[in-house]
């Protein structure tokens, strides 16, 4: 880790969004791969319908998360360098503890910031772009308005400036976040049959979850867990008691 270190330190800004930008279109390209993968092999599982031809407009806005995701990987560095966002270097037990916290801070910041993005005066300007897509492919994950994307954004750099996690801990988090992403917008259930009851993992959100909060938008704004839906009783009935396989339903309009 310390080479890297060193570099992110050194490098000059100029190289440094460059990279950032490498990095950001790889994990991209490999997120679609890996989406795609799973569509093919869960296809008979299938839980919501094919989706529509790709639009332009969904490329577009893809495309412009990933480089306004790499502007906020270069603003977290900027923090980093100015000390407001610290990290450690321990690889021990206290990584774990690390992942379970910035996992459960982010699902409750989240959970509220997703609400208030439903909110009427909101949701035209910032979170209908993506309820477009009705029926999610891998893609989805990424069309986002721009400033739905920053909003996210700023969200995990000030959890980074709150918590003091280890860099192996924010790693953890943010490949979570990617894969949950991706599971979420598959259109296909990956999760065994019955997940929903399993003690403990059946309050971790499955792709049925996500679909259906696509279907029916007042309802499933959690985004790894249904424990804030739970709490604020905003959990799509009866969750509990279907097969995570079923077909969901037509979207209201
Ligand atoms: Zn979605
Ligand atoms: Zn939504």
């Amino acid at each position: 880790m310390e080479p890297i270190i060193t570099w992110l330190r050194e490098v000059p800004l100029w190289l440094a969004a460059l990279a950032f930008l490498g990095k950001n279109v790889a994990l991209f390209l490999l997120a679609l791969a890996a989406g795609e993968g799973l569509v093919r092999h869960f296809s008979h599982r299938r839980i919501t319908p094919e989706p529509p031809p790709l639009e332009r407009h969904e490329v577009v806005l893809a495309a412009t998360c990933v480089v306004l995701n790499s502007v906020v990987t270069f603003a977290g560095l900027l923090l980093w360098r100015a000390e407001w966002i610290r990290f450690r270097l321990d690889t021990g037990p206290r990584v774990l503890v690390d992942f379970v916290v910035l996992v459960l801070m982010m699902d409750a910041a989240m959970y509220v910031m997703h609400r208030v993005a439903h909110a009427p005066f909101l949701y035209t300007r910032l979170h209908a772009p993506h309820h477009r897509y009705v029926h999610a492919r891998p893609l989805t994950l990424f069309v986002l308005s721009p400033l739905e994307v920053l909003g996210f954004g700023a969200l995990w750099l000030g959890v980074c400036v709150a918590y003091e996690s280890s860099w192996l801990g924010m790693l953890l988090y943010l490949a979570f976040n990617t894969l949950w992403g991706v599971l979420g917008h598959l259109g296909v259930e990956p999760f065994p049959e019955g997940w929903v009851r399993w003690p403990v993992l059946g309050r971790i959100a499955t792709t049925t979850f996500h679909a259906r909060h696509h279907l029916e938008s007042d309802s499933n704004f959690g985004f790894y867990t249904l424990l804030w839906d739970r709490l604020f009783g905003t959990l799509a009935l009866p969750y509990f008691s279907r097969q995570s396989t079923q077909p969901t339903p037509e979207p209201r309009v």
